[in-house]
């Protein structure tokens, strides 16, 4: 019997994460597409969660997570200078952060509700706002027109994107796809916004502790002044450690805004796997030097990997944190980005996302290649002898 999939995710068509893996694995290509480390996480968090399910930790979770977890994250939150919180009022427990997004926004928006949304972004906030049926405007964040630079925005842009409908704006910080690092400067400008128009801020941080360039620290939108109370920040265990396979989240909040957020999570999911929230509270309570040595093998990974970009003939843009580089293919001449890793994937060997669908502007990122350098020091070396056999179109 032929089935239509309803009209709130038609245009969508199928993930672009799921379709590139799927590609990439085909051709066994160098898998650079989506982004998941080819490595295991610590030790640690692996044998908190097996003695968790072996010590009957294995039936629901408290709602809003279990104990340990809540207050592991409360601490990680004080610890990086953020100020205490309440672990129970402030600390909600997501399946990862792909589940806080749709919480947030399915707890928020009433159909007919804008958000501001910085373009290119990651594709889950564009579809959970459809199935709020809520609005998107769209602001485009540009390439560093030196090369050399950061991606960044024009402020009047911004400001001509907020209407009386207006209700919330999303802030991905460190970004996804591009490494940007949003600055202090920009983030009391966006800060200045919110309050002016009663905007709530839905901040995306879960490549908070990845990035790569001192002088452009991580800033949580939240501890800017007045912030607080508006914004609810997302986050997860997932790049941090390693382990986005075990989908362990969380929001932030306030009081009022944590209510928003449960008002949808409680039906969304309910709960996070049980023994993984132990897992996760064990490894963030004593976190050791991981993020430190995972930072260092990026930087290598993005060094390396950008420079072979470059000498296949790629103009490739800094990054400064995630597990992204974003480079331009045009001086290749291939048609657009996905005839572009379509292309590299099938006939070079190495897989990487077209960031066009991480665009709402109609033509915007058909120029750009978006690749994962979150793999091990090998992966990065055998993506780059296979990229020697690149050419023109
Ligand atoms: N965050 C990952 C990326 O951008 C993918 C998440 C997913 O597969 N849904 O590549």
């Amino acid at each position: 019997m032929p089935v239509d999939i309803a009209h709130r995710f038609r245009p969508f068509g199928s993930s672009i994460f799921a379709e590139m893996t799927a590609l990439a694995v085909r051709h066994q290509a160098v898998n650079l597409s989506q982004g998941f480390p080819d490595f295991d996480g610590p030790q640690s968090a692996k044998e908190a969660a097996a003695r968790a399910m072996f010590e009957g930790h294995n039936q629901y979770a408290r709602m809003i997570g279990v104990p340990p977890l809540n207050k592991a994250i409360a601490g990680s939150w004080a610890s990086c200078g953020r100020g205490e919180i309440d672990p129970d009022a402030n600390v909600t427990v997501t399946n990862g952060c792909s589940e806080a997004i749709p919480a947030a926004i399915l707890g928020l928006l009433n159909p007919g509700d804008e958000i501001v949304v910085f373009e290119p972004f990651f594709d889950f906030y564009v579809t959970a706002i459809a199935m709020a049926g809520a609005v998107p405007k769209f602001v485009t964040l540009r390439p560093p027109a030196d090369g050399l630079g950061a991606w960044w925005f024009d402020p009047a842009e911004l400001r001509a994107a907020i209407g009386p409908r207006t209700r919330a704006i999303i802030v991905n910080t460190p970004h996804n796809p591009t490494g940007k690092v949003y600055t202090r400067g920009e983030l009391e400008f966006i800060a200045g916004e919110c309050i002016r128009h009663g905007l709530v801020a839905i901040t995306d941080e879960v490549y908070e502790h990845l990035t790569f360039e001192p002088e452009l620290p991580h800033i949580s939108l939240a501890t800017l002044p007045g912030m607080w109370e508006r914004t609810m920040t997302l986050s997860s265990l997932g790049k941090t450690f390693s382990l986005t396979g075990w989908k362990i989240g969380w929001a932030v909040a306030a009081e009022p805004l944590s209510r928003v957020v449960r008002a949808a999570h409680q039906y969304l999911t309910f709960c996070a796997a049980t023994p993984l929230q132990h897992g996760a509270a064990a490894v963030l309570a004593a976190p050791g030097d991981y993020a430190a040595g995972l930072r260092r093998l990026f930087i290598e990974n993005r060094d390396a990997l950008s420079a072979a970009l470059t000498r296949a003939g790629l103009r490739v843009f800094p990054s400064h944190s995630t597990y992204f580089v974003m480079a331009d293919h045009t001086p290749l001449r291939y048609a657009d980005d996905r005839a572009f890793c379509y292309h590299l994937t099938e006939r070079v060997g190495v897989a990487a996302i077209p960031p066009s669908v991480f665009y709402g502007t109609p033509g915007l990122g058909r120029d750009l290649v978006r690749f994962a350098f979150c793999k091990k020091r090998e992966t990065i070396a055998e993506a780059i002898r296979r990229l020697d056999s690149l050419g023109p179109a």
